[in-house]
């Protein structure tokens, strides 16, 4: 993978390379994906590489054909009841 070494954000060169986990949407269904980033420790800033922005993209294009085979299910997605919607 191809580290960074200064953060594009702030600067900084503490850059940590670990796993994240990121949701990833396609249709009305999601995924969570863990792929590895280049993390600021400064200001806590992410940064994808081209692998795992590939994968969060086929994962999104597999959610959005239905095609779940081998994804685990974690469980039901709801939304929450929304307050900024008024009535009248
Ligand atoms: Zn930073």
């Amino acid at each position: 993978m191809n580290s960074l070494d200064r953060c594009a954000r702030c600067g900084s060169d503490d850059i940590e390379t670990k796993p994240v986990e990121r949701m990833v949407r396609g249709g009305s269904d999601a995924a969570v994906v863990s792929v590895e980033a280049s993390v600021c420790r400064n200001c806590g800033e992410r940064f994808f590489p081209v692998d795992a922005i590939r994968e969060m993209e086929s994962t999104r294009k597999r959610l959005e054909r239905g095609d779940v085979a081998g994804f685990r299910s974690l469980g039901r997605l709801f939304r929450g009841v929304d307050t900024a919607v008024r009535n009248g």
